[in-house]
């Protein structure tokens, strides 16, 4: 579904990434490890084109777009079929939860007005919220936020979603809840891209596991791998601090 070659950033005279790859399969989820500082972000907000990578391409189903020559039809092209979940949920503060959902719909997705609230209230009772669609996100938790930021996310449809430390902004007790959801999410068979601390979870619910570390991938392989069969002493000591 993504291969993604030799991504490297920099920004001004730092290395940020250092020629990362990655492939994605269909319905796998993928989740990418390290210290902070490691790149992690960075390399997500590439795969959306949130920042430009300075080299490298990323191919997304059949289409492959080198990051560094890509136009803005191009890079509009490849966000339609990427969503991104992010730390901070990024909602629209004066549109409602179900607006927040609509919105994106109507701008990238060329759906009439009808369609586009039909799908929001279809992702609103899936991620459990159809009794708050009329709130704004200040009259909602962090963790109902973030639902929304995933239904918002998932009414995309997406080829791939990335996650960016989708929990780590929420109350302890707000955690479970939507770690619950984004494996209802991966069950379901989407293509899925992971930046979390939440080893337990990343244990259970990832197919492939990536150890960044200073810009590199260090180690990657499947949970059982990395965790349990572990290679590189970096990766050892990441996950004796973590686990
Ligand atoms: P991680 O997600 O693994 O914590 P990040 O991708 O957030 O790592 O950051 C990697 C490095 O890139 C850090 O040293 C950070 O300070 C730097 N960095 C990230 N974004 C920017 C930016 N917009 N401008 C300058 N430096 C940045």
């Amino acid at each position: 579904m993504m291969e993604v070659r030799n991504i490297q950033k920099r920004f001004g005279k730092q290395e940020v990434l250092k020629g990362i790859n990655m492939e994605v399969a269909k319905g796998e989820v993928v989740t990418l490890l390290g210290p902070s500082g490691s790149g992690k972000t960075t390399f997500l907000r590439c795969l959306n084109f949130l920042e430009r990578a300075d080299e490298g391409s990323i191919v997304l189903g059949e289409t492959e777009t080198i990051v560094n020559k890509a136009n803005a039809k191009e890079i509009l092209a490849h966000q339609r079929q990427t969503a991104m979940v992010f730390q901070n949920f990024a909602l629209f503060q004066n549109k409602t939860a179900r607006e927040n959902i609509v919105m994106p719909l109507l701008l990238t997705k060329n759906k009439t007005k009808q369609e586009a609230y039909e799908l929001a209230d279809v992702l609103l009772e899936q991620v459990g919220l159809s009794e708050r669609q009329d709130f704004y996100p200040s009259q909602l938790s962090g963790g109902q936020q973030q639902r929304i930021g995933i239904a918002r996310a998932l009414a995309l449809n997406p080829k791939v979603i990335l996650f960016d430390e989708p929990t780590s902004a929420l109350d302890p007790e707000l955690v479970g809840q939507t770690l619950t959801l984004l494996r209802d999410i991966a069950e379901t068979g989407a293509t899925m891209v992971l930046v979390t601390h939440e080893m337990k979870f990343a244990y259970e619910v990832s197919d492939k596991i990536i150890f960044m570390e200073n810009g590199q991938v260090v180690e990657q392989g499947t949970p059982k791998e990395v965790f349990e069969q572990t290679k590189e002493e970096r990766t050892k000591a990441f996950l004796t601090r973590f686990t």
